[in-house]
């Protein structure tokens, strides 16, 4: 098989890069951001996802994985080419398809034979059309006549465990209407073929929407599980007791039924609002996903209107947050609870001294760019961040949150308000130290 390559080396193409390479395909990954190409071209990553740079380093000493910030290069030497830039959302909801249409131009800029070109980022239902237009256009332009296929081939990878999902997938979905192309799919897919993972083979506009239609449907399920919690906590009921239940029955499936701050990172919010939009663009309502939006907007308003109900008043107070990525295992903080938590929090007057084992540097230089040290002081440690601190609030289950030492965090807090919005601890333990304990639905 000739070399595969990866246009965009985020979350989702350096994974994708690395995890082929490791298949024992070569593969060349190109970004046009220079720094980060040069970094990776040495084994360095710049994300937080475990077991990732370890797979890079040896497939970069085996030689079979290279970088380059170069389209000629990347087009000219491989046959089949993965798209995985980034589609964030407009203002509207809808996705910018800036950067994947520009990359479909650069492309097309510089084909030189028959290309199957992989679409793996996510995209409204007729983006593949799009693509296919801009790449005929250039071509026409050049007065070139190659070939081309295009597939949409959309990723359910989770960050922190990107790579186990990766070769590990539930499913592969596979949309294209050619045949030269699925072959090509099948063949560089073939360890996972061989391992019984399911294959979906459909149309383009179909896997375009798998995509959406399966995030939708995952943000529904926490979004419906958060709204029995806010019901538990006022019918005096146990969200974890009902969300177990429920998840005994086959039907339902016992996984994102876990209560919480809001669902947040870079997929959820986005393809919902995506999603929304597309349907609207149809005239097809999709009411159910519309309402999930507003209810996981107000889910994050409800956790700070917990602490203010209790604390009484947050102008003056010293507010210790812990987690601020929108999941364990990733620093990652697109669209995570914690930005608007905080900001709320600091527009109501409180100071915050936040910690997060990897995320601290991304919230700084990124979404809480704007706050000063009198908003928000990054601490060392999650010790650090709860000394004189009136109210503890654990927003991200990071492993070590799980084990606080609570007699000592007592004694180092001014006031002994715990919120455990990831339901961590239990309510009798932290009672019985005296704590003030509020988690979500229990
Ligand atoms: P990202 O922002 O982490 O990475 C995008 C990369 O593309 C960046 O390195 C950027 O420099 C590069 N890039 C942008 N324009 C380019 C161009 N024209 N040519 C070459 N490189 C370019 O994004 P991500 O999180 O990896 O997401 C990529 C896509 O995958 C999105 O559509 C996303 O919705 C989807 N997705 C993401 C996840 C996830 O967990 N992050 C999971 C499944 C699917």
């Amino acid at each position: 098989m000739s070399t595969i390559s990866v246009i965009g080396t985020g979350y989702v193409g350096l994974v994708t890069g690395v995890c082929l390479s490791e298949f024992g395909i070569q593969v060349l990954c190109m970004d046009t951001d220079e720094e980060k190409i040069k970094q990776l071209s040495v084994g360095k990553i710049s994300i937080f996802e475990p077991g990732l740079e370890n797979l890079l380093l040896r497939n970069l000493a085996a030689r079979r994985i290279k970088f380059t910030t170069d389209y000629k290069e990347a087009v000219e030497g491989s046959e089949t080419i993965f798209i995985a830039v980034g589609t964030p959302p407009y203002e509207d909801g809808s996705a910018d398809l800036r950067f994947v249409l520009s990359a479909a131009k650069s492309i097309a800029e510089n084909i030189n034979g028959y290309k199957v070109i992989v679409n793996k980022s996510t995209v409204p239902v007729g983006t593949a059309r799009k693509v296919s237009k801009v790449i005929e256009d250039a071509l026409t332009q050049r007065g070139a006549g190659f070939g081309f296929d295009i597939v949409s081939n959309p990723e359910f990878l989770r960050e922190g465990s990107a790579v186990r999902d990766f070769m590990h997938p539930d499913r592969i979905i596979i949309g294209c209407d050619n045949e030269r192309a699925k072959q090509v799919m099948k063949d560089i897919y073939n360890v996972l073929y061989l391992i019984e993972t399911p294959f979906v083979f459909t149309g383009i506009e179909t896997a375009e929407l798998i995509k959406y239609a399966s995030n939708a449907y995952l943000a529904t399920k926490i979004t419906f599980i958060n709204e029995i919690a806010n019901l538990c906590e006022k019918v005096g009921a146990d969200v974890h007791d009902v969300s177990k239940a429920m998840g005994l029955d086959g039907r339902i499936g016992k996984y994102y039924l876990h209560p919480g701050p809001g669902y947040g990172g870079s997929c959820f919010p986005k393809d919902t609002k995506a999603l929304v939009n597309i349907g609207k663009e149809y005239n097809t309502e999709i009411s159910v996903v519309s309402t999930v939006i507003g209810a996981n907007e107000r889910q994050k308003h409800r956790m700070v209107l917990k602490i203010e109900n209790a604390l009484g008043e947050l102008k003056g107070c010293t507010i210790a947050l812990l987690g601020i990525a929108f999941k364990p295992e990733t620093d990652d903080i697109r669209e995570a609870p914690a930005i608007d938590i905080i900001k709320e929090l600091i527009k109501k007057g409180a100071k915050i001294k936040a910690y997060d084992p990897a995320a601290i540097n991304n919230a700084k230089n990124g979404a809480l760019k704007n706050f000063d040290e009198n908003d928000i002081f990054y601490s060392s440690d999650e010790y650090e961040a709860i000394e004189n601190a009136d109210a503890l609030v654990i927003l991200t289950e990071w492993n070590q949150f799980r084990h606080l030492d609570l007699i000592r965090i007592k004694k180092l807090m001014r006031r002994a308000f715990f919120f455990d919005f990831r339901n961590v601890y239990e309510r009798n333990q932290l009672e019985a130290l005296g704590y003030y304990y509020e988690g979500v639905g229990r």
